[in-house]
């Protein structure tokens, strides 16, 4: 995908993912934030940061944050019990 690694790193900063504490994979943590990402993502644009243009750049944010999800080790563990 697109500025799927631009992407990430927004949705990084603004805190909607982050890594698991135990498993260090990269997982949904407040979807909630994803205003904040997209106020992130407009100023990269705006600063020339991302060669997106805005629509673009925030359908790629849109888009990546369907990538993320529970952290697998945690749900191999948790489904141990
Ligand atoms: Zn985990």
């Amino acid at each position: 995908m697109a500025y799927f690694e631009e992407a990430s790193d927004v949705l990084r900063r603004a805190n909607v993912i982050g890594d698991c504490e135990i498993h260090g994979y990269e997982v949904l943590i407040d979807e909630g934030r994803l205003t904040t990402a997209y106020k992130i993502g407009a100023k990269m644009v705006k600063a020339g940061e991302v060669g997106a243009d805005h629509v673009t750049f925030m359908e790629a944010i849109k888009s990546a944050v369907g990538d993320y999800g529970d952290c697998i080790g945690c749900r191999q563990s948790s489904s141990h019990d």
